[in-house]
């Protein structure tokens, strides 16, 4: 039990990354606080979780929304250990073809809701706290129709070494996790069907030296060894999980 008696705040925990990751978390003695918009997926997530998850439906770009859930949390646990700062979305438009709307968007989830999640947290931290922050291949690799993604998932690295340099005085650890291609819900806008949806995966695959999609569980077992106390002297780095696609050239 890599977690016993530690609670864990994951933002965007009813589905992909994040819910894989509350399994896990759950699996290995911990209490998950578990939110995200959506009512009746968080609370699906949550039953199949069972008593040691707390479901709370909390729009990340909502600050007071956020600080409320985090209250709420540490009045039902006493304390909070971990946090994955997880949720996100995505959008593949051309340079050309983006609105200040799809790109303030982006920006504001997996940007600006990021940040205040750390920041409403942050008071409520236990010494020796790990903050785990979901970036993205895509902030190194240039994929065309992701500049309003790329550009957000890199603000993530920049911004989780200065939030390890703060936050080291007390004993927290602040580091990202950066996804490849990885199965879940967040493809079904670009890849409606399951047929596209294996189209995709497997024209993605093609360009990772694994040769191979990733699975939400591959990014938890990751998130995991961040938020344990196996990477206790893992301090403000990135860990890319992605079949190799950052190291091919
Ligand atoms: P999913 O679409 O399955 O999950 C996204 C989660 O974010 C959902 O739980 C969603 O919940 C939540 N979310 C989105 N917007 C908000 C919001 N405003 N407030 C609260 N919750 C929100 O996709 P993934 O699991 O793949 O994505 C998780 C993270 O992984 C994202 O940050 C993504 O950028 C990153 N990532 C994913 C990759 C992939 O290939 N899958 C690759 C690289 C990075 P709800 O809809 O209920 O709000």
């Amino acid at each position: 039990m890599r977690l016993a008696n530690k609670t864990a705040f994951i933002t965007g925990g009813n589905s992909g990354i994040g819910l894989a990751t509350a399994r896990l978390f759950v699996a290995e003695g911990a209490r998950v606080v578990i939110t995200g918009r959506n009512q009746a997926t968080l609370e699906a997530a949550a039953k199949e979780l069972g008593p040691n998850a707390l479901p709370i439906v909390a729009d990340a770009t909502d600050i007071a929304a956020t600080e409320r859930a985090i209250k709420q949390a540490v009045e039902k646990f006493g304390k909070l250990d971990i946090v994955f700062a997880n949720a996100g979305i995505s959008a593949s438009t051309p340079v050309g073809g983006t609105s200040l709307e799809t790109f303030e968007s982006v920006l504001k989830t997996n940007i600006t809701a990021v940040f205040f999640t750390v920041q409403a947290a942050a008071p409520h931290l236990s010494d020796g706290a790990s903050i785990i922050l979901n970036g993205s291949v895509i902030s190194v690799l240039g994929n065309p129709g992701y500049a309003a993604y790329a550009a957000s998932k890199a603000g993530v690295r920049a911004m989780a070494r200065v939030m390890a340099s703060e936050l080291s005085p007390r004993g927290i650890r602040v580091n990202v996790v950066s996804p490849g291609g990885t199965s879940t819900p967040i493809w079904n806008r670009t890849a409606p069907t399951p047929e596209a949806i294996a189209a995709l995966e497997a024209r993605i695959a093609k360009a990772i030296p694994l040769g191979r999609f990733g699975k939400p569980e591959q990014v938890a077992k990751t998130v995991l060894f961040l938020a344990s106390d196996d990477a206790s002297n893992v301090q403000g780095a990135e860990i890319f999980v992605d079949g190799g696609a950052t190291a091919s050239p």
